[in-house]
């Protein structure tokens, strides 16, 4: 009998599982994690701070998931090293436990800045189910809390302290919010909606210290300029969790070097999530795509191979979408073309009043990517001409318009079998 080790339980790691036991139902099956709670949605944390979720609600899956699939949960377990050469993995306790296959997802951590003051009490990075309920004990003692960064868990954790009526600044030390999501006309309409609803933006500025003896007091800006607070919460993206992979001959840039396997380059160790390089369909390259749906399909592809499949990981696509206070918004793909880049063509709407922005890019007649703001109901058909490069010269002058969808397309589509998903 096989036995398969997993680092990681979340989405990379539970879908893994999951492939792996359908595959092989006899093989056994572990699971590591350092934290102590059973998989849960982490995308839904920041909805649980805010109260808009309740604790029950954010589990991925059934209590009984482990045990109905005979998969062992060793969690508050932080696996120190792998040995390749010994196919052995050494937790922090010093325990060894051997494999015949490894699968590495573990994820990744809030990147920390190196600003004086950072490891106060009372600053926090957004990622765990512990970080959410440690920020929620805090709530009710404070007044006025500043949000380090403006991307998507920067905003999201404003949002939820905001909802938890808490003063919230952000500070954000590009000119625009989610400069790795929109472009600056569409990251407008969001910053408006969100200074709407009582968000404040400090834009082009960054943090030189967090004052305070013991607690928090305030921040003090690069400008000189320092406001009063007592909780920070830092989105300033992540970093892939290296660190049991540091010392061995396990290749890695960013994230684990991967095949079209999701192999890395030792043959009985696989990489998933956001701890992974994998091919993005848009770059024609590798990169970490650190999103839940990528990692849940990374999972699968990785635990059909581990199981003795082989099936070829098609490739990722940078996509994201988020909505606050009713406005949603969507990218997908190459969200901004590059000063200078040529052969590439913007095709564009921006209608204020309306709160509609839509921008198509395309090269060579192939759309490369996408972002819409207010009117999301197009990403599904706009993804499918990214992810199955359909031509669109024959219907160009109809992307834009509002009725645009399915029809115009169905005939190029080529997976008509999932249409809609
Ligand atoms: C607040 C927030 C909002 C988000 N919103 C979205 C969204 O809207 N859309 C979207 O697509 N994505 C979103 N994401 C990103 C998404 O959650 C991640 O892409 C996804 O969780 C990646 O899954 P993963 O399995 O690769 O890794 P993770 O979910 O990070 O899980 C890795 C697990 O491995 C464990 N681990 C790490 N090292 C070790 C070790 N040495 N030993 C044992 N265990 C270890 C970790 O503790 C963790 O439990 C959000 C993330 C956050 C934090």
């Amino acid at each position: 009998m096989k036995q398969y080790v997993i680092i990681g339980n979340s989405a990379a790691g539970i879908s893994a599982a999951e492939a792996i036991r359908k595959n092989d139902v006899a093989a056994k099956i572990l699971i590591f994690s350092d934290e102590d709670y059973p998989a849960y949605c982490r995308c839904l944390i920041s909805y649980y701070l805010a109260g808009d979720v309740k604790e029950e609600k954010i589990l991925y899956r059934p209590e009984d998931f482990y045990r109905e699939n005979n998969i062992e949960l060793f969690l508050n377990k932080k696996v120190a090293r792998i040995d390749p050469k010994k196919s052995r993995i050494t937790l922090e306790d010093k325990t060894q436990v051997s494999y015949d296959t490894l699968l590495i997802a573990t994820g990744a951590s809030p990147k920390l800045p190196e600003t004086k003051g950072i490891k106060k009490r009372g600053v926090f990075g957004l990622r765990t189910i512990k970080d959410a309920k440690e920020i929620s004990g805090l709530l009710p003692i404070t007044k006025a809390a500043c949000v380090l960064g403006g991307g998507l868990v920067g905003l999201k954790a404003a949002y939820a302290l905001k909802k938890r009526n808490v003063g919230v600044k952000v500070v954000i030390k590009s000119r625009q919010v989610l400069s790795q999501m929109l472009d600056s006309e569409a990251a407008g309409f969001v910053q408006k909606r969100l200074e709407e609803n009582g968000i404040e933006f400090i834009l082009g500025e960054d943090v030189a210290e967090i004052i305070g003896n013991g607690d928090i007091k305030a921040i003090k800006l690069g400008s000189g300029k320092a406001f009063e607070t007592s909780l920070v919460v830092v989105g300033k993206g992540v970093t892939p969790n290296m660190d049991p992979i540091k010392e061995t001959e396990i290749k890695f840039n960013e994230g684990i070097i991967t095949n079209n396997l999701l192999q890395a380059n030792i043959a009985n160790i696989y990489a998933a999530g956001d701890c992974a390089e994998s091919f993005d369909l848009t770059l024609g390259g590798l990169c970490v795509n650190a999103l839940w749906p990528v990692a849940v399909e990374q999972g699968r592809v990785a635990g059909a191979n581990i199981a003795g499949g082989n099936l070829n990981y098609a490739g990722s696509l940078g996509m994201n979408s988020i909505e606050f206070f009713g406005l949603p918004a969507v990218s997908l793909g190459i969200y901004k073309v590059k000063d200078g880049e040529a052969g590439f063509e913007e095709l564009k709407l921006h209608d204020t009043k309306a709160n509609l922005y839509k921008k198509i890019i395309l090269k060579d007649n192939f759309a490369v990517g996408a972002i819409l703001v207010g009117d999301i109901k197009n990403s599904g058909v706009l993804l499918r001409l990214i992810r199955e490069r359909i031509e669109v010269s024959s219907f160009k002058d109809k992307l834009l318009r509002e009725n645009f969808g399915y029809p115009d397309i169905m005939a190029l589509v080529k997976d008509k079998e999932h249409l809609y998903v």
